[in-house]
């Protein structure tokens, strides 16, 4: 018996609003992020987040940037190598950008939460993985309790090394599938077979790792919907605590690797969709939970409770049980939240090892949120963790008349109401089974810095 409620599927509302949206992991998206915003504001985010009458505790977030071999679907920011030293330069930057930034935050602040995620955190060997989580755990006051977790690839691990991460604390871990069919796996240059993926699961459940998580990619190169269904059997047969089945963004003027894909082997939109429905059937019929956009868990995951008792958040790391707390992204690229703050680092790994060679902070851009901002972003985020909208509360927490406010996206909000995606009520509205598929095309009329004119063109992935 489902306990939250399970998204429909209508291909008139696909067409209409399936288009392109922003994942809403952030608002503003980190799209809007500006080089105005450098270290020193940063600096002044964390002294500020000190000073709070009870400051926010912490989750931690590590880019390991290394890839052995590319997959040609990536829109990650990652670096293809084999070398081991690789691993140790990075590690030696990485202490440098610890030693900045960990005695700027209040040792009584504890972390909650760890995710390593890249790239690939399993590119680094047991050795330099042990030294990274001991590392963080030197410099920053870990709870006893805290969710420790990071992205795995089947193909640069085996049990014994899942074993060694259990004993160094980790507690969760995500395993990247994608599909398990030979052909799409050579199609995207991702080959690794399902006795493989079975090994790493089978040891996780066996060394008691709290949540294994697995990742699938559809819309990718040569899939079919019996195919895909294989996979998904195959996946369900193994009973992951959490899946997310990702729609394939092909964007080959944004992510370079993806111009190796050979597009007249992409399914058509049609089979694409029908990929999709298929697979979400399979998910929901097996006992899986819908918990928003790609994300599903099976009844009595953290994840479905928070999302029944309010408390779900959405994040860098997509949708988490974590609120609350202050986001210290470490490595190019990550992207830091402090109060109203947001820091990414520099992208490119020289850029950012330079920085700290130097003593620098390597801060790229980021933005400070207006309470327009702030705003905007609790009610995306409601939109995208609760499916409803109660006028009245937001009403308390920014002393506003919202129907006067947000008259304009009231009104562009009727037609999605009369197609039944939301339904009107007393104070706010909720969304449908209907509307469920579309909690982006939703949120997305909230967004003060979206476009309708300049923003359809592939600058965003689409939202079915
Ligand atoms: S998809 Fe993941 S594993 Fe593959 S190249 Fe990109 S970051 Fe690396």
């Amino acid at each position: 018996m489902s306990q939250l409620m399970r998204p429909s599927f209508d291909q008139r509302l696909i067409d209409r609003y399936g288009g392109e949206g922003p994942r809403y992991t952030s608002y503003p998206t980190a799209v809007h992020f500006t080089p105005d915003f450098g270290a020193e504001d940063y600096i002044q985010a964390l002294a500020e987040s000190n000073r709070l009458p009870i400051p926010a505790d912490l989750s931690l977030y590590v880019h390991v940037p290394f890839c052995a071999n590319p997959c040609f679907y990536c829109g990650c920011n990652r670096v293809i190598t084999r070398s081991v030293t690789a691993g140790d330069r990075f590690l030696a930057s990485l202490e440098k950008e610890i030693a900045l930034i960990a005695p700027r935050i209040d040792s009584d602040r504890r972390v909650r939460q760890l995710h390593l995620g890249g790239g690939t955190p399993t590119f680094l060997n047991h050795d330099q993985l042990s030294y990274l989580t001991e590392m963080l755990r030197r410099n920053f006051s870990f709870a006893s309790d805290a969710e420790m977790g990071l992205e795995i690839d089947p193909r640069t691990i085996d049990p014994q090394g899942i074993r060694l991460l259990r004993e160094a604390g980790y507690n969760r871990i995500s395993i990247g599938v994608q599909d398990l069919e030979g052909d799409v796996q050579q199609a995207v240059n991702r080959i690794h077979d399902t006795s493989m993926v079975a090994a790493v699961f089978g040891a996780a459940r066996a060394v008691g790792f709290e949540s294994i998580s697995l990742d699938l990619i559809y819309g990718l190169p040569l899939q079919t919907t019996a195919g895909f269904a294989r996979t998904i059997d195959t996946v369900i047969g193994l009973r992951p605590d959490r899946l997310s089945l990702f729609n394939y963004a092909h964007l080959p003027h944004l992510f370079k690797a993806q111009q190796r894909i050979n597009e007249e082997q992409l399914p058509t939109p049609k089979t694409k969709l029908a990929i999709f429905r298929n697979a979400l059937t399979r998910l929901l019929d097996a006992g899986y939970e819908f918990i928003g956009m790609d994300h599903f868990a099976l009844p009595g995951d953290s994840l479905v409770k928070a999302h029944q008792n309010g408390s779900m958040v959405r994040n860098f790391q997509g949708y988490s049980t974590h609120g609350g707390l202050d986001l210290v992204a470490l490595g190019p690229s990550a992207i830091s939240q402090v109060g109203d703050s947001f820091a990414q680092n520099e992208r490119k790994l020289d850029d950012w090892a330079i920085a700290l060679e130097e003593g620098r902070l390597p801060v790229a851009r980021g933005l400070t949120r207006t309470t327009d901002d702030r705003l905007r972003a609790e009610i995306i985020e409601r939109i995208m963790c609760t499916g409803r909208l109660v006028y009245r509360d937001l009403e308390r927490l920014f002393e506003l008349k919202f129907r006067r406010y947000f008259a304009e996206e009231l009104a562009r909000l009727e037609p999605l109401a009369e197609d039944g995606l939301i339904e009107w009520t007393e104070g706010g509205f909720e969304v449908t089974p209907a509307g469920l598929l579309f909690l982006r095309a939703i949120a997305k009329h909230f967004d003060a810095y979206l476009n309708p004119a300049s923003d359809q063109g592939g600058r965003f992935s689409r939202i079915v």
